[in-house]
């Protein structure tokens, strides 16, 4: 037998699992997945929960419920990958061997590494809403807050889909002025880029919608430090912002498991060749998603697409032949703009995100870079297409590699 043994069961590893399953011939492999809980969160819905559009509940699913037959399960925390002698040690002191391993553990906000960021305030005046935890707490406090100065901050990049912040800036306005109270909040975006995204154009498209909803943005700022008694966030170069509420999208990094094998730059994420997505320096581990180092974005739909060209390129590897398929850091995100709107945005390593029509020209239905109600349930169907087409690693309309139908340069 040889063993697979996958690491991560959220979404890059279900989708593997899923993959592979069917076309592994199961009397030559045995494919074991592992993940520290049983718990699915479908985590673009933790951006509703503050707002009261999604319960945690509604959210969250068993994990093994979306894992093939066949697959073996192991509901444990990786401790170490030994590359030396193929195995994974576990939690429990057991240790997986394995021949091929595809990595998949994700990344996981940090507010420990800022100082005074995580101190008796946070959950009282400071929140997250990258965790299930930190996004129903803040919901449960926005209902009774009375309004102030709502500061939303990047602690430093690269975050989970970096949009995120700029949606929930913009359902924050929809709340606000849905609840008759617009005009006592002060909303702002306090990033380290140099405005609203990390692309050109994008950036000065959302950057004009942040200004007509009255958003303040202060760009490179690089969070060095909170003062939580004076209610201040202070950058490296010394410069301030004072907040009422502040909203913190903390460092992110890779799981420490990284850290301990010796794997991991200084966030935790791990050395991938951006094309191949074969592990550098290591013939049998694969990468991918937000574990991964590489500069595409860190989102379900990269994992969606970076999923196709794994699956591709493992099944030529593991027989020693060429490895035949290219991943072009393909993203693909809809925007929530708020008030029943939203945005999308489609590009790759190369091609910026652009204006026009997706998937096909001059028809759509969707728009890029333009707000439509059309991309809002675009957003709002992602949920069902999650958990019914993506993790069961199903096919899409939608190519891993990105087109230029539709786009205007
Ligand atoms: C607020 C928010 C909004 C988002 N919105 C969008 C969106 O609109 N569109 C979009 O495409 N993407 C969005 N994303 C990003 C998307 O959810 C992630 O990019 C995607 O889930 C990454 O998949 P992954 O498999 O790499 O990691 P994950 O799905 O996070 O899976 C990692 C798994 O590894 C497990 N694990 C980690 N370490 C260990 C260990 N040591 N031992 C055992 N198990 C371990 C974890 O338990 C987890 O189950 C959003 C994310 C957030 C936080």
């Amino acid at each position: 037998m040889r063993h697979l043994v996958i690491l991560g069961g959220g979404t890059g590893g279900t989708m593997m699992a899923n993959k592979l399953a069917p076309v592994l011939d199961e009397h030559e492999w045995q494919i074991t997945i592992v993940d520290s809980t049983d718990k699915h969160y479908y985590q673009p819905g933790f951006l509703f929960v503050p707002f009261g559009m999604y319960r945690l509940r509604e959210i969250v699913k068993p994990r093994s419920q979306f894992l093939p037959e066949g697959v073996k399960v192991v509901i444990a925390g990786v401790d170490h990958i030994d590359t030396d002698k193929n195995a994974v040690f576990l939690g429990d002191n057991s240790v997986l061997k394995y021949d091929y391993l595809i990595v998949a553990t994700g990344a996981d906000i940090h507010p420990e590494q800022t100082e005074g960021l995580m101190d008796e305030e946070w959950g009282k005046s400071k929140f997250d809403f990258y965790t299930p935890h930190g996004a129903d707490r803040l919901g449960k406090f926005l209902k009774g807050w009375q309004g102030g100065k709502l500061v939303v901050n990047i602690a430093e990049m690269p975050i989970k889909c970096p949009v995120a912040p700029l949606e929930f800036l913009f359902l924050a306005d929809a709340y606000f002025t849905e609840r008759g109270m617009r005009d006592k909040v002060d909303l702002h975006l306090v990033t380290p880029l140099s405005g609203a995204f990390t692309k050109p154009k994008a950036s000065e498209i959302l950057g004009d919608f942040l200004e007509r909803k009255k958003i303040t943005v202060t760009p490179d700022f690089g969070l060095g430090r909170v003062d939580s008694k004076e209610r201040k966030i202070i950058a490296w170069d010394d410069t301030e912002v004072g907040y009422d509420l502040l909203v913190s999208i903390p460092t992110n990094m890779g799981d420490a498991c990284i850290e301990r094998s010796g794997l991991g730059n200084e966030l935790n994420f791990l050395a991938t060749d951006k094309e191949t997505l074969l592990a550098e320096g290591h013939e049998n581990i694969f990468v991918l998603g937000d574990a991964t180092n590489l500069p595409s974005s860190k989102a379900g739909s990269v994992v969606h697409f970076q999923s196709e060209i794994l699956l591709e390129n493992f099944l030529e590897h593991v027989d020693k032949r060429p490895m035949p398929a290219r991943f072009d850091g393909h993203t693909n995100c809809f925007i929530e703009s708020g008030f029943g709107k939203g945005l999308l945005i489609d590009f790759n390593y190369k091609t910026e995100p652009l204006p026009g029509e997706f998937p096909l020209p001059g028809v759509g239905p969707f728009t890029l870079l333009g707000e439509s109600s059309i991309n809002h349930y675009g957003k709002l169907m992602f949920r069902w297409v999650y958990w019914n087409l993506l993790l069961r690693g199903l096919e899409l309309p939608i190519g891993s590699a990105m087109s230029m139908a539709g786009k205007r340069a």
